[in-house]
């Protein structure tokens, strides 16, 4: 019998099947696609990677603990994960999202300079104020996915694709899992099904990512802009010369014109912002972000035998090794001191 199944291998089942795997115990992933894929929400071509964490300050060692296991995970990858490029934060030089970093660089000793940004950035226009996170950077989703999963069957971890779980429950001193296949069981089961969950309450916020074309590769470090009036635009460089760079408004839109209303923002911004990329969107997709009431990752028991790690926010991507890890202990019932 499996230690632990996994259901869903976006980020966080990907991650959780990993750092399982690393430990040893006998591991099962279920996911309805074949991951990496974009049916869920860990897919588009990058993810910012940081250490400071405007999430609060609870939030600083998991982002630095995460950030070493991006570094290992890439050492072992068969396609590169990890593009060091640094993070650029932009604001007004008293905005929450400029003070609170750079409160944090000292106290955590997260490197980090204030910069000329005529100098460095020519291309930016009406910027204010801006420091450089030196240490961050980018990962590629989808080769994160693939990395975790080839490292993790590597390691004796059974990968099911096309299999969707139906149904969940613990039996005596196991968990039964139902698929279209037949029956399978573990243990102890972490499910992480993103939007598709259904044990905990979440909202599903719609974010909307549009893509420009203008820049060379990896020309500009990603970045997150904070507008006066609070509204804040994040942005990546295209990773190779065949992709468009992506700028998004980082909130989510409601309502059936949730995409026009993002585009809308993001040309707007690339229009006042922007003199290196072509300010009309070559396209835009919609994905979902599954959000919890309280903004803090869902990472819970819930019935007998079954944890469920959930609600990543929008901006969970980067925590991913550690919530595997953490959601792996929780599995064990071993202590667990964040999220
Ligand atoms: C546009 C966008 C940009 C973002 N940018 C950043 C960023 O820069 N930095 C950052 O840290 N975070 C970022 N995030 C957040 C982060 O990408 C997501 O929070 C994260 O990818 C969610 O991962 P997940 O594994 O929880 O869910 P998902 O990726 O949705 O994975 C769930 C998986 O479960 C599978 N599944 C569902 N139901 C079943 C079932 N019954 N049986 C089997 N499999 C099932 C699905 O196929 C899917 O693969 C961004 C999110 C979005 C949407």
């Amino acid at each position: 019998m499996y230690d632990i199944a996994v259901v869903g291998l976006g980020i966080a089942g990907a991650s959780t099947l990993w750092r399982g795997a690393e430990r040893g115990l006998r591991m099962v992933g279920f996911d309805l696609g074949t991951p990496p894929h974009a049916l869920g929400s860990s897919h588009g071509r990058t993810r910012i990677v940081r250490r400071s964490a405007y999430e609060g300050q609870s939030y600083v060692e998991p982002a630095r603990r995460s950030l070493r296991l991006w570094h290992e995970l890439d050492a072992g990858a068969a396609q590169r994960v990890w593009f060091h490029t640094g993070l650029l934060l932009l604001g007004e030089r008293d905005s929450p999202l400029l003070t609170s970093a750079l409160d944090q660089a000292k106290e955590f000793d997260i490197a980090m300079d204030v910069v000329d940004l005529a100098e460095s950035y020519p291309w930016l226009r009406n910027g204010t104020a801006g420091v450089l996170e030196r240490n961050a950077g980018l990962v590629s989703p989808e080769n994160a996915i693939t990395a975790m999963l080839d490292r993790a069957r590597a390691l004796g971890a059974a990968v099911e694709t096309e299999c969707e779980i139906t149904d969940i429950e613990p039996v005596d001193g196991s968990v039964r899992l139902r698929a279209r296949d037949g029956v399978h069981h573990a243990r102890k089961v972490v499910v992480a099904t993103g939007a598709q969950e259904t044990g905990v309450p979440l909202q599903l916020d719609q974010l909307v990512v549009p893509w420009f074309w203008g820049a060379q590769p990896l020309s500009f470090p990603p970045f997150i802009h904070e507008l006066p009036d609070g509204r804040r635009f994040g942005g990546m460089p295209n990773l190779d010369a065949d992709t468009p760079a992506k700028v998004m408004p980082m909130r989510p839109y409601p309502g059936e014109t949730a995409l026009a209303d993002g585009v809308r923002d993001a040309e707007w911004y690339v229009r006042t912002h922007r003199s290196d990329l072509d300010p009309k969107a070559e396209s835009a997709f919609q994905c979902l972000a599954p959000t919890t009431a309280d903004g803090h990752f869902h990472l819970r028991p819930g019935e007998r035998d079954v944890v469920h790690l959930a609600g990543l926010n929008g901006h969970g991507f980067k925590f991913g090794p550690v919530l595997g890890e953490a959601a792996v202990r929780m599995a064990l019932e071993e202590s667990v001191s964040w999220p």
